[in-house]
């Protein structure tokens, strides 16, 4: 994307190159492309790039050039450090036995503890190595690190976190050193300092220390370390003897050239670097922008001690990947806690090491700019920021300061996902009414602002069992919502009560099973069918069309099932208020009531499938079979003893399952499409082909990124495809069993194609072969 429509905040991941270095590596690429090592005039140019770098480099880190080993970066600088020490350890331990420990801080990059482990593995060494605690405010803990000196070897700590900012207490920790007179080896990661903190290392008591050049304007793949006068280097690469035989190969020419162009501009301190106060200012700026577009915005980063370039933050109610997801459709770039564990969006280890809460860790978003942002992109990201937020608030998501009414609602089934716990809401735009299945107390709030913004009538919230794994927030969300309560009185799962002149109505379901239902609006009703077996008060809510008082299986719609019946498996019926006998009975009658379209809408979605079948499920687990298939009761009961013991297996296997998920498992076993992900994913070439027939191209990013996304010329579109938000899949899938044209191509996309890869494959599973997704997302589209 060219410079002047970027709004690239991840410069703490990676910086694009200064002009002026990406000229100085095309130089040493086309014309000053010697070798240092060579003796000829072409090599002595190449050699005086690579030692007024080196002088450089020394200048801008307060070293002497001697000081200075290029590497290919930091990994391999604080490799090289924990190396030397490690190969010097054996002697140093003879010398003094009882310093067999390395500390390194809780909120080191993770090159630090992993070359740590590795080395100390790697050469058989006798070595405890130990993470140091950080406060609140991500300093280390000096009382912790002053009980440990006597026995430690080697300390690793950084100048700059690269998640949060937080500068770290560097004069603390060497006040320490110094009045202890502790002889251990300090390594200092300065990756994230360069540039936007003054060092001096010589008059310092750091022994060595790594620096990046792509995290200041330089390319990939060049860096430099530091060392001491007492600090020894043992190569980690021999060879040829370059760099002093501290590190041989062949230099990185081009790189150390950029290296060198970026540190003259820096040292000369003139454009494109900015001041530290001008920093300052654009981080006001963007933090203030933040506010105003999300007033319950949490700042991760301690703005009193950080740089300035780096703004952690959190929003409540919002994961990070879908604020990610949401920023990245309207162009702003920036990362879920850090890039590196950005595939798996797990609970940052720096904010969970500063204690902060639970919801904080796992919904950090980090933004970050460079010394050469310019104030226009600072401006596009402020934009893109307020532009976000309201495409919030136009997906009723967000509200603040009084919730505007939406006029725009789309009826029928809605699902939020927290964890594999699902949340249904069934809306109805003629009666705007709705009803809440299942709800989680992690949405809570979200719920109750759609709801609002949507000026909704709540018919009931109803769970469909007491759930092991959580407690229903229904309670909390009836009060929330009082004055939208068409009724008060319920049952203790939600169900308004059945007194005179109620809302509850009596309907009988295929097979003559006589039940209670609400009506949602003209033929269209919610039945309860009580199906025990997971637990004794576990139901089904039926929804479907009722005609002369009747749901006809055909009819029925959707089915909440809540836990009796899951993608690839069924509810476990080994706890206290399980019977396994009365799952098979509730299976048989679940199989008389739910049509061959029908999809049912499960409590928890540990396969990612959004809704099944029940013909499906029949297929794919012998076990629901072993109840379904005999035609009539009286066969099906030579099935029950066979259907307990095999039951009573897989609950025992579930056990183990439960581990890896850190919670209450209710019931899954697997599920699979049974297609390879080669025939799902569309390369660009095989899209090419699939286009000619004219497929139905669907957008399952949810509505705020697909609004966000205006240029779909240069996507490729004529016009924009139909927007099918993965909260509103299970509509999709519907429309798609009971309508699709025969045989028509259905291709999805998303951001990057994971989620429509999920999509694809559960439209598969449900029958749907002609479903695709495009590799790569829109990343690759138009490209
Ligand atoms: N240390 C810190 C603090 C970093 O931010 C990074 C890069 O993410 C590294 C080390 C690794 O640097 P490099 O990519 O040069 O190996």
């Amino acid at each position: 994307m060219a410079s002047q429509t970027r709004a690239y905040f991840d410069c703490n991941a990676t910086t694009p190159t200064l002009p002026v270095a990406a000229q100085a590596a095309l130089e040493a690429m086309n014309t000053l492309f010697g070798n240092p090592s060579s003796a000829h005039l072409v090599g002595m140019q190449a050699k005086h790039i690579l030692e007024s770098t080196r002088k450089l480099a020394a200048q801008a880190v307060g070293a002497k050039p001697e000081q200075i080993v290029f590497t290919s970066g930091a990994t391999e600088a604080i490799q090289t450090a924990i190396f030397s020490v490690l190969t010097s350890a054996k002697q140093l331990l003879q010398q003094e036995p009882k310093r067999r420990k390395i500390l390194f801080g809780a909120t080191e990059h993770k090159a630090v503890p992993q070359a740590l482990s590795h080395w100390v593995k790697a050469l058989s060494l006798p070595i405890e190595i130990i993470e140091l605690p950080v406060s609140s405010k991500g300093l280390i803990e000096l009382d912790a690190l002053r009980a440990l000196l006597p026995e430690t070897l080697m300390l690793c700590t950084m100048a700059v976190n690269n998640e949060t900012g937080v500068i770290q207490n560097l004069a603390g920790i060497e006040k320490l050193l110094l009045e202890t007179s502790s002889p251990l080896l300090w390594l200092v990661d300065c990756v994230q300092a360069l540039g936007k903190q003054a060092l001096a290392l010589r008059s310092s008591r750091v022994d060595y220390a790594a620096f990046s050049g792509h995290k200041l304007y330089a390319p990939k793949g060049i860096g430099f370390l530091y060392a001491s006068e007492r600090a020894q280097i043992t190569p980690l690469i021999v060879g040829g003897g370059q760099e002093r035989g501290l590190r041989s190969g062949t230099e990185n020419l081009p790189g150390v050239a950029a290296l060198g162009a970026v540190l003259k501009t820096l040292l000369e301190g003139g454009k494109p670097f900015a001041s530290h106060e001008k920093l300052f200012q654009s981080r006001d700026r963007i933090v203030a922008e933040l506010r105003r577009a999300f007033p319950k915005v949490e700042f991760n980063t301690p703005f009193e001690n950080s740089v300035p370039t780096t703004i952690n933050f959190s929003v409540p109610g919002f994961s990070s990947l879908e604020l990610m997801d949401l920023f990245d459709s309207a162009g702003l770039r920036l990362s879920a806690g850090s890039a590196c564990s950005a595939a798996s969006p797990e609970p940052s280890y720096v904010l969970a090491a500063m204690d902060l809460p639970e919801w904080r860790t796992v919904s950090a978003l980090r933004l970050s700019f460079g010394p050469a942002t310019s104030d226009a992109e600072i401006d596009r990201g402020c934009r893109v920021i307020r532009e976000s937020a309201l495409a919030l608030q136009h997906s009723c998501l967000l509200g603040e300061g009084g919730i505007e009414v939406s006029e725009d609602l789309r009826d029928g089934i809605l699902q939020l996902r927290s964890g594999p716990s699902n949340t249904w809401i069934l809306a109805d735009r003629e009666t705007r009414s709705c009803v809440v299945i299942d709800p989680v107390d992690a949405i809570a709030e979200r719920l109750e602002h759609y709801i609002r913004c949507q000026n909704l009538r709540v018919v009931a919230i109803l769970d469909t069992h007491s759930h092991a794994d959580h407690v229903s927030v229904r309670p909390v969300l009836q009060k929330l919502l009082e004055d939208q309560m068409v009724s008060h009185a319920a049952d203790p799962l939600g169900w308004p009560d059945s007194a005179p002149n109620s809302l509850i109505e009596t309907l009988t379901l295929d097979g003559g099973a006589k039940v209670p239902a609400l009506r949602i609006s003209g033929d269209r009703m919610i039945a309860r069918l009580h199906t025990p077996g997971h637990t004794d008060d576990s139901h089904a809510f039926l929804y479907g069309v009722v005609r002369d008082g009747v749901m006809r299986a055909a009819d029925v719609l959707f089915a909440f099932s809540g836990d009796t019946i899951l993608t690839g498996g069924l509810g476990r019926t080994n706890f206290a208020m399980s019977d396994t006998q009365a799952l098979f009975s509730s299976l048989r009658k679940l199989g008389k009531v739910l049509g061959s379209t029908t999809l049912l809408c499960p409590a928890h979605d540990y396969q990612n499938s959004f809704a099944t079948r029940l013909s499906v499920e029949t297929e794919e687990n012998g076990i629901l079979n072993l109840a379904l298939a005999p035609a009539n009761d009286e066969q099906a009961r030579l099935n029950l003893d066979p259907f307990v013991r095999k039951k009573k297996e897989i609950d025992t296997a579930l056990e183990n399952i439960e581990r890896s998920f850190h919670g209450i498992v209710c019931g899954v076993s697997s599920a699979t499409t049974g297609d390879e992900d080669s025939q799902i994913v569309l390369s660009q070439a095989r899209l090419k082909e699939v286009l000619k027939s004219e497929p139905l191209i669907i957008d399952v990013r949810e509505p705020q990124e697909h609004e966000l996304s205006k240029n779909w010329k240069a996507l490729g579109f004529n016009s924009p495809p139909r927007n099918v938000p993965l909260s509103r899949f299970v509509n999709f899938m519907r429309e798609l069993m009971v309508d699709a044209p025969a045989g028509r191509d259905v291709i999805l996309f998303c951001r990057s194609g994971s989620r429509s890869l999920q999509a694809a494959r559960s439209l598969r599973r449900l029958g749907i072969s002609r479903a695709y997704t495009l590799e790569g997302g829109v990343s690759l589209l138009g490209s």
